[in-house]
């Protein structure tokens, strides 16, 4: 396998490709992801090589992937817990707002109920 190394100066690329300036316009419950600092991606390393063994593996590919810290650069902070959170966030502070929103839906379900029964 003839592999050859090339390297690309990062610096010089992003300024080639990239603006100066990335806008994030942020509600109150969010804020720029401390990994990437708001750049939505991260380094990513792929080593590669010939065999089984870590030695066997010296080649690499560097590349920019998306961070897995947060969202396009930005996390959505949890108002109960105030952590970092993707999708739903599990905390007790959530699952009890949770749980008090499925309770007064099942109570407006049971209020319709009844009314169509008077009908
Ligand atoms: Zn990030
Ligand atoms: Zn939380």
């Amino acid at each position: 396998m003839a592999v050859h190394r090339e390297k690309i100066n990062l610096y010089k690329t992003i300024k080639k490709i990239f603006p100066k300036i990335l806008i994030k316009d942020l509600n109150e419950n969010e804020r720029i992801c401390p990994d990437c600092h708001g750049l939505g991606v991260k380094i990513n390393t792929r080593v590669f090589g010939t065999g089984d063994s870590l030695e066997s593996h010296p080649y690499r590919t560097e590349a920019l992937a998306l961070c897995p810290h947060c969202f396009n650069g930005v996390q959505k902070i949890c108002k109960y817990c105030g952590q970092p959170y993707k999708g739903h966030c599990d905390c007790e502070g959530q699952l009890a707002e949770d749980l008090k929103i499925q309770e007064q839906k099942w109570k407006l379900y049971l209020k319709q109920k009844k009314l169509t029964k008077g009908m």
